[in-house]
C-alpha cells in the first residue's frame, strides 16, 4: 500500500519484521489464496512459511523460544495477512489467543510445557467457547465437567471451532460446578481446560469427537467445526491456571486481544478491496472515460481510503493501549465495531466498482465479498460490541448529580 494505513513510531525490528510479512503475502499468498479458497483446500505451504518465518510464536516470549513482540506487532502482521488472505490470519488467530491465554493465566509448568512447542508451531491451538445454542451469552454454556479423583470429566457438545481439525491443542470452556455452590454466579462456575488431542477427524482422542468440517460461505481453507466430549477424562493438572472457576474471566481476557486482531482483518481485508477497486476504476472504461474519472466512482473510492484510514487508525490505538498494560476492552470493541463494519462497506463499494465482473468467480473481490460478514460475527457480533462499549461509557461518564 503506498500510502494508507501507515503507522508511526514504529521501531526497526518491527518495521522490519512487516515488511518481510508483507513480501511473503505478496509472493506467497496473493498470487495462490483465490485458487485455494474455490477448492475450500488448507493453505499448507503458507502455514509452513509461516512458522518458519516464526509467526506462531511472534508474541509468546523469548525465555519460550518466541519473539515476544506486542500486541501491535502481532496486530500489524495480521493485517498484512489478511490483506493477502483472511483465512490464513485465522489460522494463527486462535493458536495466538491460546498462547496469550497461557501466557497471561498458565501454571509455570503449563506454560514450560507448551509454550517452546506452541512458538515452533509444533503444537497449534484452538479455542472453544460457543455450543450449538449460545454464542453471544457465554454464561449459558451447558457442557459440563465433573471431578473424579485426580480427573475431570468432560460432557457437552461444542459448535464453531476454528482450527478444531488442524490443532493439537484445544482451550474448552465448560460449567464446573465443584466447589462452587448451587446458585454461584455463572461467571463464576466455569473453567478452562486445556485439552490435548491428535490433529485431524474422527475420535481424535478416548472420548473427544471432531465431525468433519463445515461447510462455510467463505473463510474457507481454514477449518471450522464441532466438538462432542462424551465422557472426556482430563487430568486435574490441564485446568488452566490450576484453579476452577476463572475460565470466564481468562476466555473474555484472551478474547479481548482477540478483538484487535478481528479489527486489523478488517483493516486488512479493506485495504485488499480498496487496492483492487482502485486498479480496476482506472481500467474500465464507460462514456469514453476511464470509470475513476466518473465523479461518482471517485467519490466511493475517497469513502474507502478515509475508512480504510480511520480503521487503521482505531485498530493501532487499541493494540497500543493493551501493550501500554492499561485496560483496552472500550478500544478493542470500538475498533473491532467500526473495522468489521467499514470492511463489509469497502468491499461492498469495491464490488460494485466492479460491475458484472465483481459476480465472477475469476475476480478476488468475489472471495472478499464472501469473507467480510464474518467479521460482523466472530469474536462477538456488532451488537455485543456496542453492549460493551455503552456499558464501559456509561462507567466512565457516570452522572454526578
Ligand atoms: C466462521 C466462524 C468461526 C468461529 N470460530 C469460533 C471459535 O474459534 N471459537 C468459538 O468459541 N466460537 C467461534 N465462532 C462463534 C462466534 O463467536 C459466534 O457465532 C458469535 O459469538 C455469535 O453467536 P451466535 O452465532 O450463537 O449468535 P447469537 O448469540 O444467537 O446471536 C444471534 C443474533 O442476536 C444478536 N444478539 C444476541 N444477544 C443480543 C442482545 N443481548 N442484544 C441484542 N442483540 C443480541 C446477535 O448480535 C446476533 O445478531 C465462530 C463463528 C463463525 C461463523
Amino acid at each position: 500500500m503506498a500510502r494508507l494505513a501507515r503507522t508511526a513510531g514504529l521501531t526497526d525490528v518491527q518495521q522490519e519484521i512487516l515488511s518481510t510479512v508483507r513480501d511473503f503475502v505478496d509472493k506467497e499468498i496473493i498470487p495462490v489464496a483465490t485458487d485455494l479458497e474455490h477448492r475450500d483446500e488448507y493453505p499448507q505451504q503458507i502455514v509452513d512459511g509461516l512458522k518458519e518465518l516464526g509467526l506462531f510464536g511472534l508474541m509468546i516470549p523469548e525465555e519460550y523460544g518466541g519473539l515476544g513482540e506486542s500486541l501491535l506487532t502481532y496486530a500489524l502482521c495480521v493485517e498484512e495477512i489478511a490483506r493477502g488472505w483472511m483465512s490464513v490470519s485465522g489460522i494463527i488467530n486462535t493458536h495466538f489467543i491460546v498462547a496469550y491465554m497461557l501466557k497471561q493465566h498458565g501454571t509455570q509448568e503449563q506454560k514450560d510445557h507448551f509454550l517452546p512447542r506452541m512458538a515452533a508451531g509444533d503444537v497449534r491451538g484452538a479455542f472453544s467457547m460457543s455450543e450449538p445454542g449460545l454464542g453471544s451469552d457465554v454464561s449459558a454454556i451447558t457442557s459440563k465437567a465433573v471431578k473424579d479423583g485426580d480427573e475431570y470429566v468432560l460432557n457437552g457438545q461444542k459448535m464453531w471451532l476454528t482450527n478444531g481439525g488442524t490443532s493439537s491443542l484445544v482451550a474448552v470452556l465448560v460449567r464446573s460446578d465443584e466447589g462452587h455452590p448451587e446458585g454461584t454466579a455463572p461467571h463464576k462456575s466455569m473453567t478452562t481446560f486445556l485439552v490435548e488431542k491428535e490433529p485431524g477427524f474422527g475420535e481424535v482422542r478416548p472420548g473427544l469427537t471432531i465431525p468433519g468440517k463445515i461447510d462455510k460461505m467463505g473463510y474457507k481453507g481454514v477449518d471450522t467445526t464441532e466438538l462432542i466430549m462424551d465422557g472426556l477424562r482430563v487430568p486435574a493438572d490441564r485446568v488452566l491456571g490450576g484453579v476452577t472457576g476463572r475460565g470466564f474471566y481468562q476466555m473474555m481476557d484472551g478474547v479481548e486481544v482477540g478483538r484487535v486482531n478481528v479489527a486489523a482483518r478488517g483493516c486488512g481485508v479493506a485495504q485488499r478491496a480498496f487496492e483492487l477497486g482502485v486498479q480496476y476504476a482506472q481500467q474500465r472504461h464507460t462514456f469514453g472515460k476511464p470509470i475513476a474519472q466518473h465523479q461518482a466512482i471517485q467519490f466511493k473510492l475517497a469513502e474507502m481510503a478515509t475508512k480504510v484510514e480511520a480503521a487503521h487508525a482505531m485498530m493501532v490505538n487499541a493494540a497500543r493501549k493493551k501493550d501500554s498494560g492499561e485496560r483496552n476492552d472500550l478500544e478493542a470493541g470500538m475498533a473491532k465495531y467500526l473495522a468489521s463494519e467499514y470492511c463489509k462497506e469497502v468491499v461492498e463499494d469495491a464490488f460494485r466498482i466492479h460491475g458484472g465482473y465483481g459476480f465472477s468467480k475469476e475476480y478476488e473481490i468475489e472471495r472478499l465479498y464472501r469473507e467480510a460478514p464474518m467479521l460482523l460475527i466472530g469474536e462477538g457480533t456488532a451488537e455485543i460490541q456496542k453492549m460493551i462499549i455503552g456499558r464501559r461509557l456509561l462507567e466512565e461518564y457516570r452522572f454526578q448529580g
